[in-house]
């Protein structure tokens, strides 16, 4: 691992906006304060530095943003047709082709992703704007035999469900809304969007380039603020007809029970400790840097990451040397380098959470081969995390069974398939997992033996919203991508005609 330092000077959009004094929230159109007049800030995580004031929005804001929701909801939005929602994401899709710079560098100044990989995510963020465009136009109910006497003709018919509640995570928000935002367009449904304080710029800058996109007034709207109060306030609110949430296991429990007030419906992906299986056939050219980059990707911050790799014991040695040899790959640097592979971690909190599974670590028993420290000297400001690896480790220990969401991975030996499976299934969680095998029947036992949302087979992270992304156990339900995804944002009537 080395170390590296900004390379270049801000795109000069993204230096205008994030001059500004206050992001204010973006309700109906506009740029407003919160009502409260109260600011919340939010730091560069790769210098620890002040990057920008936002509106700490609060119930009354929420109010007031659901309100326009509803108000645009039965509105002319109503009216637009198939045709015109699909034209307006693919007009959004070129506008955020040509503005994408200036919102990688938002993004990652206030969050830390590196540019360099936030520039790949270019093609996922295009491919989900064609995928949702196309679906405005082919949303389709049925018609249907009946047994009713008489002449009575039968069908259903889908229609958008209403107001959706968007609460999203720190983590990758500059995509991440889009699973929201592109359902929404292509529904007709209109959405109160709350990003998570730690990053919430992307957000509200993507609002303000919609509605210049011809998204209107009211469509979508943004109030950024605490979790507690904001977040709570738009999933308990009678009038949002819909909550799709993303963020931890335990916020998610918050949001079902203040659902319950009028029985939202729910799509909600929570957290995960996903199993990276390596067999003992596998082309470790290709598993040694996919397992790694699986979990130091976003420096492990990533709700489908790999961190249990499983390794067959006899190549438990050859692996582990040559992921030791990986790790002096790594760049670990300011985000804005474009050298940079691996980015600070969100805040000097997940910092000292990651910190202190380290720690536990340690106390468990199992080995630290890399890492386990807070980098130093340039980047000391910063919240550096050195990338970390475990050999040694058991499934009973803490570091294999709870979210990290930092760069720390375990290996974890295994004798034979069956084991591996019963390891990957021994967990609360059901999110992402992979298998490494030249043998595509030992490929596909794990991949039906294993309780999961998703797996990947000699690659890890693909998403693609033809194909899909879910969780089960407690990751969560409600697809990302297909079709599945949009009824999420649809309800069907049934219609029965007497002719
Ligand atoms: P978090 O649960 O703390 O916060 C997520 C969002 O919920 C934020 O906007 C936050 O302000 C809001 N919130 C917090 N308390 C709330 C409450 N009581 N009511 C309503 N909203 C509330 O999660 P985070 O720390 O921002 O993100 C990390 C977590 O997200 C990890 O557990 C990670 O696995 C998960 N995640 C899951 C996926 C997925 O697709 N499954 C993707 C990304 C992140």
């Amino acid at each position: 691992m080395t170390t590296t330092q900004p390379d270049f000077a801000l795109n000069e959009q993204a230096q205008s906006f994030l001059s500004r004094d206050v992001h204010h929230l973006f309700i109906d159109g506009q740029s407003v304060p919160a009502a409260s007049g109260q600011t919340l800030t939010t730091a560069n995580p790769s210098t620890g530095e002040i990057l920008a004031r936002f509106a700490s929005g609060d119930r009354a804001d929420v109010e007031r943003a659901v309100l326009a929701a509803r108000k645009a909801f039965k509105g002319e939005w109503s009216t637009w047709t198939a045709y015109e929602r699909q034209a307006l994401l693919n007009r959004i899709a070129q506008v955020l082709d040509q503005r994408f710079e200036e919102l990688i560098q938002i993004e990652a100044m206030d969050m830390g992703a590196p540019v360099s990989r936030l520039r790949n995510t270019k093609p996922s963020l295009m491919k989900m704007l064609a995928f949702f465009a196309s679906q405005a136009t082919t949303i389709s109910g049925e018609t249907l035999m009946n047994g009713i006497p008489g002449n009575v003709t039968t069908m259903t018919l889908k229609a958008p469900v209403g107001v959706i509640g968007g609460i999203i995570p720190w983590n990758g928000p500059l995509n991440s809304q889009f699973w929201i935002i592109g359902a929404v367009l292509a529904s007709g449904c209109t959405a109160v969007l709350k990003p998570a304080s730690e990053a919430s710029l992307s957000v509200l800058r993507v609002a303000e380039i919609l509605h210049e996109a011809g998204v209107p007034a009211g469509v979508i709207n943004v109030v950024t603020g605490p979790g507690r109060e904001a977040g709570h306030a738009l999933a308990a609110h009678p009038d949002v007809d819909r909550i799709a949430f993303t963020g931890s296991t335990q916020t998610g429990r918050s949001i079902i029970e203040a659902s319950t007030v009028n029985i939202k419906k729910l799509q909600l992906e929570l957290g995960g400790k996903s199993a990276d299986i390596v067999c003992a056939d596998a082309d470790l050219d290709k598993a040694v840097p996919g397992a790694a980059m699986g979990v130091f990707s976003n420096s492990g911050q990533i709700c489908f990451a790999g961190t249990r790799v499983l390794v067959q014991r006899p190549i438990v040695e050859e692996f582990t040397a040559r992921l030791l040899a990986f790790m002096e790959t790594l760049r670990v640097g300011n985000s804005l380098d474009s050298a940079t592979t691996m980015g600070p971690v969100i805040n000097q909190a997940q910092l000292d959470t990651v910190l202190s599974y380290i720690d536990a670590g340690r106390k468990e028993g199992a080995e630290l081969l890399y890492g386990g420290q807070r980098l130093g000297d340039d980047l000391g400001n910063g919240y550096f995390m050195q990338p970390s690896i475990f050999g040694g480790v058991t499934n009973k220990m803490r570091i294999a069974r709870e979210e990290i969401f930092g760069p720390v991975l375990s290996i974890l030996p295994f004798d034979d398939l069956d084991e591996a499976v019963a390891i990957a299934n021994d967990s609360e969680y059901g999110l992402g997992g992979a298998v490494w095998s030249e043998n595509l029947s030992t490929a596909l036992r794990v991949v039906h033996g294993v309780h999961t949302g998703t797996m990947w087979v000699n690659c890890y992270g693909h998403i693609d919203p033809l194909v899909g992304f879910s969780g089960t156990k407690m990751s969560g339900y409600g697809s990302k991508g297909t079709a599945a995804h949009m009824d999420n944002y649809l309800y069907t009537k049934s219609v029965y005609i007497q002719l």
